[in-house]
């Protein structure tokens, strides 16, 4: 078991790099790795940390030390893992409406290609026929997760080849000679139920079992798996889908004739709770509708709230047993920028450092420049030590890339 980060260490933390400051705690994340990892053990799995959530070269350094693989969504991001050390079969690649000749960059270094377009999959049949095997991403017309905008599988959504066109994908694969060596789904975040994976499996199976491609060697159930945001909420049983699911391939092995293996992309459920993000309050603000607590960052640093409504769990470090009290948390930022509506926390006064929970996934990654402010910093917590990984910007970084021409 890990050892939390406490109030007191965060404070330390605030006064030495200070604030806003994102800070990572590696053990949550080699926790949260060696879960999914044991939850799968009955079966040859293969996770590949989705980096989107968090692309830190050091994260990435350290995750494939615990033994990750990694998905990768631009070719930016591949290079990254490339520099990190991943072998480029570790690598896999999933992109989605990028240029061909993105796609053509990954062949040439070779990692794992996932398409998820028709035009494209002949396109690259046309090219490399049998030459490069790929993964086609399906798209499984499951409605899951949170939050419409973070859902993938629904069917107005732009990911994956639909499955009700798998006579189209069979058409080109013929055709081309396509090697098809996996297929993939991910219909969306934050998918507690269990049973939503498995009909995600069913349908697998029956595409394996329907279509031709007798060369498969895996499915690839792509992520969604929900952490827990508020104190009475439960993320997804990896235990139990753990169970289901090998027994359930196992099953599906013998009459398909081959061993698959089982791929899976978390992206939160390996980083989001290892991040903790803090802020200073700069002003409270009394009105005749609510308090305002205004705090030193605002959406440009973390943007999940006014994105798609996420809810984070804020604290104060500075007095966390005090009398609870009703506040809306703004941010700086000059247009709309509330954190959080009519959340109670502990009496909140002008100094008081404050702490959302959860910011490890989709939230430094996310951040800008907006209003001309300067990106946080960003720490990690490892053997004892708090080390910062990333700079606060600085002026000068407000200008890079500019070109004075006047
Ligand atoms: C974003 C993404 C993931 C990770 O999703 P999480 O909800 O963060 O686990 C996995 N696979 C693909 C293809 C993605 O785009």
């Amino acid at each position: 078991m890990y050892e939390p980060i406490t109030d007191a260490q965060l404070l330390e933390v605030a006064e030495r790099f200070g604030t806003p400051t994102y800070v990572y705690h590696a053990e949550k994340i080699a926790e949260q790795y060696n879960r999914l990892k044991q939850a799968f053990s009955g079966h040859p799995t293969r996770i590949f940390y989705a980096c989107k959530a968090l692309t830190n070269i050091n994260i990435l350094k350290y995750l494939k030390g615990l033994g990750s693989s990694i998905d990768c969504v631009s070719i930016g991001e591949v290079q990254l893992a490339l520099r990190a050390g991943y072998d480029k079969n570790d690598i896999l690649f999933t992109p989605n409406c990028v240029d061909f000749d993105e796609i053509v960059e990954g062949t040439k270094l070779g990692v794992n290609i996932n398409i998820d377009n028709i035009s494209i999959l002949e396109k690259f049949g046309h090219e490399f026929g049998s030459s490069y095997p790929i993964c086609i991403r399906i798209n499984p017309h499951i409605e899951a997760g949170g939050n419409y905008k973070i859902s993938t599988g629904h069917v107005d959504s732009k990911f994956g080849i639909s499955y009700y066109q798998m006579r189209h994908i069979e058409r080109v694969v013929k055709a081309t000679g396509l090697q098809v060596k996996g297929l993939h789904m991910h219909t969306g975040s934050e998918i507690k139920d269990v049973s939503v994976f498995m009909r995600g499996l069913e349908i697998m199976f029956e595409i394996a079992r329907e279509s031709h491609f007798k060369t498969l060697e895996y499915l690839d159930l792509g992520s969604g798996f929900k952490v827990p945001y508020k104190d009475d909420e439960i993320g997804t049983d990896v235990e139990d889908l753990g169970k289901q699911l090998t027994n359930a391939v196992r099953e599906f092995e013998k009459e398909y004739g081959r061993s698959l293996e089982i791929w899976f992309e978390p992206g939160k459920f390996l980083v989001s709770e290892a991040g903790s993000f803090i802020v200073k309050t700069n002003v409270i603000k009394q009105t005749p509708a609510t308090v305002f607590v205004g705090v030193d960052s605002g959406f440009n640093h973390l943007i999940r709230p006014m994105f798609y409504e996420s809810y984070h769990k804020i604290t104060n470090l500075n007095n966390p047993n005090g009398t609870k009290r009703i506040y809306t948390v703004v941010g700086n930022i000059c247009e709309t920028d509330t954190f959080a509506w009519d959340r109670v926390i502990s009496e909140v006064h002008e100094g008081d450092v404050l702490r959302f929970h959860n910011a490890g996934a989709y939230c430094f990654m996310m951040s800008s420049n907006f209003n001309s402010r300067m990106k946080p910093a960003e720490v990690l917590f490892i053997d004892g030590e708090f080390k910062e990984i990333r700079k606060r910007d600085e002026f000068e970084d407000l200008l890079h890339n500019q070109v004075e021409v006047l």
